[in-house]
């Protein structure tokens, strides 16, 4: 299909970056994303009086998933992905949820593979059910992944996931070097008092294992809206207490679009990246969208509202008729996120249900 026009919105950002959550799922449960518990996730608010979600006996909550039938399928992904292509975009990142929980993903990843342009596509992982699934990954035509490893230590681990995976996520971490699937990115989202003294092993470990690290900073986007800003370890803040250990060399940014601000190790191996949208928001350069599992488009992570493309993929809209429907979207686009303003609300959605 060609429609020659691009994404672009009102700001004069063009869009090249889709985000595609294909599961709202996920078997682990991060406090600041899906948290077990209410103790979980307030594990650093004990006089917390943070609103409840329905909740079992055993003081679990209930997630809601949503039903398969709302849940986009392959074909119309794939579909949404081929039209995004025809506008420009060229950079894909297959996530969830746990975007490894959903059947035959290897199946998707071949097909937006092969659409021409994308030229960049990768998937963010917890990590888990990996090993057995690397090879077809990247025979399928995976071109990297980024696997999420917030501390390396067992029980910290398990505190901060709600699951004793450590062991796996590092074998994960060997296998995706193995097959080639590099670089390798690991994501530690740092949280005060939960795993920041770790900082400074987290980025040796990147040395040792010739990996990328970025730490990012902790973000509104929770169950229960348990954050606040005293948790957040700014980026600035990070970049110090590595360079008080080990040299750090600024690396030239790769395009303005880019996210995190790079720095290497020292003697040629790993590299650090420091991913800062509380303290240094990079909103301006902002080139990406997000399709939710359930078919909405949310043109940032903060958006309180988002379109959902389902209607037209159910009732036989044309590929140009979507097309038109991302350009009006992308013309909603929001100049930049607002965390910090007094008037700030979080989206509903967490990041599980959005897609990171
Ligand atoms: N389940 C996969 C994983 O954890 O890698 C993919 C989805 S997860 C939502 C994507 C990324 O978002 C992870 O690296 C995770 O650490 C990050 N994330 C989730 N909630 C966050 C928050 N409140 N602040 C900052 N990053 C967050
Ligand atoms: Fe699951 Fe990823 Fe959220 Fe952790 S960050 S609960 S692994 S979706």
């Amino acid at each position: 299909m060609t429609h020659g026009g691009v994404l672009q919105d009102t700001h004069n950002r063009i869009i090249r970056d889709l985000r595609i959550s294909i599961t709202d799922r996920c078997n682990f449960r991060c406090v600041y994303c899906l948290p077990e518990t209410e103790e979980a996730a307030n594990f650093y608010r004990p006089n917390s009086t943070s609103p409840n979600n329905s909740r079992q006996a055993n003081n679990s909550p209930i997630y809601h998933w949503k039903p398969r039938s709302q849940i986009l399928t392959f074909e119309e992904i794939t579909r949404v992905a081929r039209v995004a292509a025809s506008l420009g975009v060229n950079k894909i990142r297959i996530t969830g949820g746990e975007p490894l929980l959903r059947q035959g993903v290897e199946n998707l990843v071949s097909e937006i593979a092969a659409i021409r342009p994308i030229r960049d596509l990768s998937m963010t992982t917890n990590g888990t059910g990996f090993p057995a699934l690397a090879k077809r990954l990247k025979e399928a035509g995976l071109g990297r992944m980024t696997i999420s490893l917030d501390s390396l230590d067992r029980d910290n681990f398990k505190k901060i996931t709600g699951r004793d995976g450590l062991a796996e996520v590092l074998e994960s971490i060997r296998i995706a070097k193995s097959v080639g699937l590099s670089p390798v990115k690991l994501n530690a989202v740092i949280i005060r008092e939960l795993n920041d003294h770790e900082i400074v092993r987290l980025a040796n470990f990147a040395h040792e294992q010739d990996v990328i690290m970025r730490f990012i900073e902790f973000m509104p986007l929770g169950t229960r809206q348990a954050w606040d800003r005293e948790h957040v370890v700014p980026g600035a803040e990070i970049i110090e207490r590595i360079a008080a250990k080990l040299p750090l060399t600024r690396l030239p940014a790769g395009n303005p679009s880019e996210t995190s601000t790079r720095w290497s190790l020292g003697q040629g191996a790993g590299e650090i990246g420091v991913i800062a949208p509380v303290t240094q928001p990079f909103c301006g350069n902002c080139n990406r969208i997000r399709l939710t599992a359930d078919g909405k488009i949310r043109t940032c992570l903060f958006s309180l509202g988002e379109h959902d493309l389902k209607p037209a993929l159910r009732s036989g809209a044309s590929d140009i008729e979507l097309a038109d429907q991302l350009q009006r979207i992308i013309l909603k686009k929001e100049p930049g996120h607002r965390i910090g303003a007094p008037d700030f609300v979080q989206p509903e959605r967490t990041m599980s249900r959005i897609g990171g």
